[in-house]
């Protein structure tokens, strides 16, 4: 299995650090309001990792973060005239609702950083003992001059930082890019006290404090989206690595953006289109496909006709469920013949290309195209094939409420049915062929629709 390793900037070879466990560590949301569609891509892209990692054996831990502190909240929290708190609290609910809706598997766990304030105290005191940080009248910086490797993610330099740097910016910190660890707080907000004394912690130590104290010193697979490589995560490896010496995190992923009119979709922008609105209009698997069928590292751009179009793909893999009566047999117990291992192959060796979900997408296809043609030539493997289409469709995360879904696409597929019947009809009776035209009504009423003449046109319903 290969991954692209933000870090070494290649696709390697996945080992993780201990054999058969996988640990991942997931930059979530920051809670000042409900995530919108970008954000949604990366949280889908988060559960594939994990999920598709399950399925191959792993025991997976996997944590995504809740950033329930930080300057957007204290904003939102005079803007809504609410606690910072019950800000947190509301778009946390919010976050679980969407989550859930979206169809994504949850997490091990979701630490919010403000249960961890005494743990993110304790790190930045180290670091301070130990030569990393600074003190300047209650805010503690990180000294990025002090660590040897500041920079090895992004491809950063000291140098090339100082040069970008605005002299007047702040004249407290001793370089430019020195972070924050402690933030001292202004009057009315929220804060702990500390050694400094009172404030709160800086985003990127909060990050390294929970993913340390749930999965250990070094992890597996750390993600977020490519905007989250500086600094957050360059900060992040330079507390982390300062303090253990060890390697913080073997492979660091990270999602393309969600583009809208080519700029990243964003809520500071105000260009987003929030998540639980386009849920009301469009059914979550063909957000889901529309995300899917584009590899993660790439740039998409939201657009509803690719998500309309999503949506024809994902109901045609229904179709053909139903086209072969899957909830007949359902039940059965059914051995996937050897010859038709080569499309689990196939869908293997896509996602395991650094997880090319477009690829595996092409081998669901295949098999809805290979379980119809079975049927119609009535070889018994279309079962099998059709077992395998849901098999490998679901580590996608299609074909969730199976049952639901298979039933409500029947409807669609007879009502369109009917309509063919009754248009057909129509040219009948122009072309003053009663007989057949009387024929097709009294056939479908014996199916129980009864049908009736108006003005407007004929008109169907189903007799009670
Ligand atoms: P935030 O709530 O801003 O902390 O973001 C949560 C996650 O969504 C982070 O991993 C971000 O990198 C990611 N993200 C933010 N905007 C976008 C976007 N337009 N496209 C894809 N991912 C995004
Ligand atoms: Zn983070």
């Amino acid at each position: 299995m290969r991954i692209y390793n933000t870090l070494s900037k290649t696709k390697e070879e996945f080992v993780p650090v201990e054999p058969g466990q996988v640990k991942i560590y997931a930059c979530g949301p920051t809670v000042y309001n409900y995530f919108h569609v970008g954000n949604a891509r990366t949280f889908l892209f988060f559960d594939i990792v994990r999920t598709y990692l399950t399925y191959k054996g792993y025991q997976v831990k996997y944590i995504q973060n809740l950033t329930d502190i930080d300057d957007k909240l204290i904003q939102q929290s005079i803007d809504e005239d609410l606690p910072v708190n019950v800000i947190a609290e509301k778009y946390i609910e919010g976050f679980f609702t969407d989550i859930e809706a979206l169809g994504l598997r949850k997490a091990d766990d979701y630490p919010r950083a403000t249960e961890y304030i005494i743990e993110m105290i304790e790190l930045i005191r180290k670091l301070e003992k130990e030569g990393f940080a600074y003190n300047v009248n209650g805010d503690v910086y990180f000294s990025v001059a002090s660590f040897n490797g500041y920079g090895k993610l992004s491809g950063k330099n000291l140098e090339e930082l100082k040069a970008g740097a605005r002299v007047e910016e702040n004249p407290d910190k001793k370089h430019h890019a020195d972070f924050t660890l402690w933030k001292s707080a202004k009057p009315g907000e929220p804060s702990w006290d500390s050694p400094w004394g009172k404030g709160r912690p800086g985003w990127h130590t909060e990050c390294v404090v929970m993913s340390q104290k749930l999965l250990g010193d070094s992890i597996d697979i750390h993600c977020g989206a490519v905007d989250l490589i500086f600094p957050h995560h360059e900060n992040e490896i330079a507390q982390a690595e300062a303090i253990t010496g060890r390697q913080f995190v073997k492979y660091w992923m990270h999602g393309g953006f969600l583009n809208i009119s080519g700029e990243k979709m964003s809520k500071s922008l105000q260009n987003f289109f929030l998540t639980r609105d386009i849920l009301q209009k469009y059914d979550a698997e063909a957000l889901r496909f529309f995300f899917l069928s584009k590899h993660y590292r790439s740039t998409i751009d939201f657009s509803e006709e690719l998500i309309k179009e999503a949506d024809r793909a994902v109901k045609s893999l229904y179709q053909a469920l139903n086209e072969v009566d899957y909830s007949a047999f359902k039940n059965e117990k059914v051995t996937i013949p050897e010859e038709m291992e080569e499309f689990r192959q196939k869908f293997e060796n896509a996602m395991e290309d650094d997880f090319n979900t477009a690829k595996a997408i092409a081998v669901i296809f295949e098999l809805a195209k290979l379980t119809k043609i079975n049927f119609l030539k009535t070889r018994d493997n279309y079962k099998a094939s059709a077992f395998l289409l849901v098999e490998l469709g679901s580590i996608l995360g299609f074909f969730s409420n199976l049952d639901e879904k298979l039933a409500t696409n029947l409807n669609d597929l007879s009502g369109k049915l009917i309509d063919l019947l009754l248009s057909c009809r129509t040219r009948l009776k122009q072309e003053k062929n009663w007989q057949l035209a009387d024929l097709i009504r009294d056939d479908l009423n014996e199916l129980g629709i009864q049908i009736k003449d108006t003005a407007e046109g004929t008109i169907w319903r189903l007799n009670r």
